[in-house]
């Protein structure tokens, strides 16, 4: 919980500058409990509880009473939901109001981890529809790679770039999402520490940084298609400032006509909109978004390489060994990369996968099947969670204490006479792998997966 007294006195200044007679209710909400909000997954829709209130301008955002430990939910930590602010679910209302969702999309989401805003992206576009989330910073990957293996989509691409690295894909995107690196003033209630390193110099670095990754992301999309700016900040010179610099790039900027009572002041300045969140005014942290079409003409259209460079067509003797394995096979091609690592492609993204394994050197996309070791297939643990998978496998049905062992890498006692491999399943979700050897029951969850809590605390 944020006091008055912490916040660094230029950004009181700048703030009482901003919101004028609102100013001391904002400090005022600064001091209120942090609301606690999930956003469920549509495609693993169990999830749900009759004390949850809905968020207002997100169908599958729930406030919840208070603030259960997560980590210690099975449906969490099989993909069920998404923890998330609720402000930056605004999100989805936005695109649903302007993007043409029912059609197949190529998305990218530049600034990606952790990937809430991933998630929310991939639950609102079609099974044909490809996203590309994006980090640049190494150490965050793992957690977007497995916050998205959680979310368990098919038609997900996670890459590791630099947004200038992106120039072979000139004018592929329909969407492209910057969710800027930002000062963070947004987050001073739910991170105090985060006052700490706000400055004015760091203000005026962050809204540099931001016009140069949207310098980068601009030429990434055709003509026509939308570009959304947000970030978790209040002040100008990184919100409407770089608004204002993406209008004089020749992008026509987006109204927005949220319904008053939910709150989101529009911020207007030559012909230009964003909206802005801010704590006392919504259920939720502060937030900034502005949307944008490209009005400018994009080159001839990216060539189709006739093959994939990272990745050979799995032999046909070892597809029998793999198929059985997806609801939906043959909606899938098969392909092997020289680790011996299986993948399952989209067949209906085939071309558009080919463009971007040729366009991006460190990327990995499409469905991880697992590996061959000599003549076994070991399924891996993102087919488990994959939306993909078959309901027809051998599956167990375990109970909350079960699940929370299975998540500790506990080998479990079953009553199960089965051999082979065996789904873990919770209230209908898929948690991971066991494997029957006749005496027990082995536990297939990668160890980087193993929750470290103590379970028997709660
Ligand atoms: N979109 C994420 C979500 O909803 O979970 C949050 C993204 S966070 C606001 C901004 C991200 O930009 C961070 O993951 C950060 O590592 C990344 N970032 C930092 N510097 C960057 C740069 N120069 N170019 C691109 N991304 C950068």
């Amino acid at each position: 919980m944020m006091i008055n007294t912490t916040l660094p006195v230029p950004f009181r200044q700048r703030m009482q500058a901003q919101l004028g007679a609102e100013y001391p209710v904002f400090t005022a909400a600064l001091t209120e409990p942090v609301p606690v909000s999930i956003r469920v997954n549509p495609q693993k829709n169990v999830w749900q509880r009759k004390d949850a209130e809905p968020v207002a301008w997100c169908p599958e955002g729930f406030y919840l009473p208070e603030r259960p430990v997560f980590t210690l939910d099975p449906l969490f930590q099989a993909g069920a939901y998404y923890v998330q602010e609720a402000s930056s679910m605004l999100l989805a209302d936005a695109l649903r109001r302007t993007a043409r969702l029912h059609r197949p999309l190529r998305v990218l989401d530049l600034c990606a981890a952790p990937g809430g805003k991933s998630t929310l992206l991939a639950s609102l576009l079609t099974n044909d529809s490809l996203l590309v989330c994006n980090e640049v910073i190494r150490s965050r990957v793992p957690v977007l790679r497995e916050n998205m293996e959680k979310w368990g989509y098919p038609n997900v691409a996670v890459s590791h770039h630099d947004p200038e690295e992106f120039g072979a894909l000139a004018g592929f995107f329909d969407i492209v999402l910057v969710d800027a690196p930002c000062s963070g003033e947004g987050l001073f209630r739910k991170d105090p520490d985060a006052t700490l390193e706000w400055s004015e110099e760091n203000v005026a670095l962050c809204a540099g940084r931001q016009q140069r990754i949207l310098s980068a992301a601009l030429p990434l999309l055709q003509e026509g298609g939308l570009l959304v700016f947000s970030t978790c900040t209040y002040n100008d010179e990184e919100n409407l400032n770089n608004a204002d610099w993406l209008h004089q790039q020749g992008l026509e900027s987006i109204k927005l006509e949220f319904p008053d009572v939910w709150g989101v002041v529009e911020k207007s300045r030559n012909g230009v909109s964003g909206y802005q969140c801010y704590p006392h005014r919504v259920k939720g942290e502060g937030f900034f978004l502005s949307l944008f079409k490209n009005r400018n003409r994009t080159g001839a259209p990216t060539p189709v390489p006739r093959a994939f460079r990272s990745l050979k067509p799995l032999p046909a003797r070892q597809i029998p060994a793999v198929k059985p394995f997806l609801r939906q096979p043959d909606a899938f091609s098969f392909y092997i990369k020289p680790n011996l690592e299986v993948f399952a492609l989209p067949e209906v993204l085939s071309a558009d996968l080919r463009i971007l394994d040729a366009a991006l050197y460190n990327k990995g996309f499409g469905l991880e099947m697992g590996v061959f070791k000599g003549n076994d297939f070991i399924p891996s643990h993102a087919l488990a969670l994959s939306t993909a998978v078959s309901e027809d496998l051998p599956a167990v049905d375990l109970n909350r204490e079960d699940s929370l062992r299975f998540f500790k890498k506990e080998n479990l006692v079953l009553d199960s006479s089965v051999k082979g491999w065996l789904l873990a399943r919770y209230e209908g979700l898929n948690l991971g792998w066991l494997k029957g050897i006749g005496s027990r029951v082995n536990n297939y969850l990668p160890k980087d997966w193993r929750i470290r809590m103590d379970i028997r605390e709660y």
